[in-house]
Formats: structure tokens, sequence, C-alpha cells
């Protein structure tokens, strides 16, 4: 499994449809200060269901849409699309290729879609668990978050362990069983 592109439109400085193609392999981004490169990685955490404003550096969930320049109007919306491959079949689905797709207006409403299906921030959520990609994931490594590692507290570490072991759904699914 890898990331094939990541597409993104009026989704913080990048108000133009931008699609960035990846390859099997190693690939670097980069521009000067302000130039958009974690924004890229924002989009990225953004599709898969980020929740907090704070890890996405805004005040306010609408502030990842593009808010407009000297010489540009704001748009109304934000979208970000992510496609894998999948051939291997790691994410639990039949499809050889998965595009996971966010939405949010400036009205507040939102939308997720897996394979151009609507669906929940749960089925996303579900459709990552124990790959290291979810918004929880390790897949994403960001500026001080070696350091929260190590001095974090044991469950919290625990759970990262967790994750990368595969056992995240059984215990998830465990709570739910216990609540019903
Ligand atoms: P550095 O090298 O300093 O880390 P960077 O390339 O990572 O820079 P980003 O932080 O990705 O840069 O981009 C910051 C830019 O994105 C700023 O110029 C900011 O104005 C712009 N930006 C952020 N949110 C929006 C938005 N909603 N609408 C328009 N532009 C935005
Ligand atoms: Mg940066």
């Amino acid at each position: 499994m890898y990331l094939k592109s990541i597409e993104v439109q009026g989704f913080k400085s990048f108000a133009n449809k931008i699609k960035f193609e990846f390859h099997n392999g190693i690939t670097g981004i980069v521009g000067p200060n302000g130039s958009g490169k974690s924004n890229v990685a924002d989009a990225v955490r953004w599709v898969l269901g980020e929740q907090r404003v704070k890890q996405l550096r805004g005040g306010n969930m609408q502030d990842v849409i593009f808010s407009g320049t000297e010489n540009r109007k704001p748009l109304s919306y934000a979208s970000v699309a992510i496609t894998l491959d999948n051939s291997d079949h790691k994410l639990p689905v039949d499809y050889e290729e998965v595009t996971v797709a966010r939405k949010l207006y400036r009205s507040g409403e939102s939308e997720y879609l897996i394979n151009g299906r609507a669906c929940r921030l749960k089925d996303v959520n579900e459709l990552f668990y124990d790959t290291g990609i979810g918004k929880e994931g390790y897949s994403i490594i960001g500026q001080g978050q070696i350091d929260k590692i190590l001095s974090g507290k044991p469950d919290e570490r625990r759970e990262l362990f967790d994750e990368a072991a595969g056992i995240v759904k059984f215990k998830r699914r465990k709570s739910m069983s216990v609540k019903k």
C-alpha cells in the first residue's frame, strides 16, 4: 500500500485544484517559507478525519478553507482527496485503489467519501485501524512528536504499540460490545 496522490482544492493556500502524484519510493517537497509545504501534510491529516483545529494550525475548522488573497476572493469550500494503492489489500476492502475524500463548506456542512460514496467519519476511522495511517497513526510524524512519544504517559505510548501490533480494531470491538 502506498500513497498515490493528494488532490486539494480550496484547502488553505491551495485555491486552485492541484493534484500531487507520488510513486513508489521517496518524495521530498521543497519550497520557500510559507509556500505551503506543511499545508500538504495538514491536508492529509484533515482528510483522515482530524477534528482538532489546533493540529491543523487553525482557530476554527473553517480556517482550512482558502481565505483569499489581495487579488483572489475567498472560496466557499475546501476539498481534499487522497488515493492509496491497495493492491496488497492492507486496507480491509476489495478495491485495488482507495480514494478517501473530505469536503467542508463555510456553512459548516461537511462530507466524507470513500471511493465516491458518502460515508461517516467513523467509516474512515475504521478503514485505517491498525495500518498506522489514521489520524492517530504514526504515518505522519510532526515536529515535536518524537519528544511527545518519549516523554508521554505509558498508556499513550501503549496506543502506539497497539496500532503497530494490529490489535486496535479488536479493542474497539470489545469496548463496543461491552457498552451494548
Ligand atoms: P515553512 O517553511 O515556514 O514551514 P511552509 O511551506 O510549511 O513554510 P505552510 O505553513 O504550509 O508553509 O503555509 C503557510 C501559508 O499558508 C501562509 O502563507 C498562510 O497565509 C497560508 N494559508 C494558511 N491557511 C490559509 C487559508 N485558509 N487561506 C489562504 N492561505 C492560507
Ligand atoms: Mg512548514
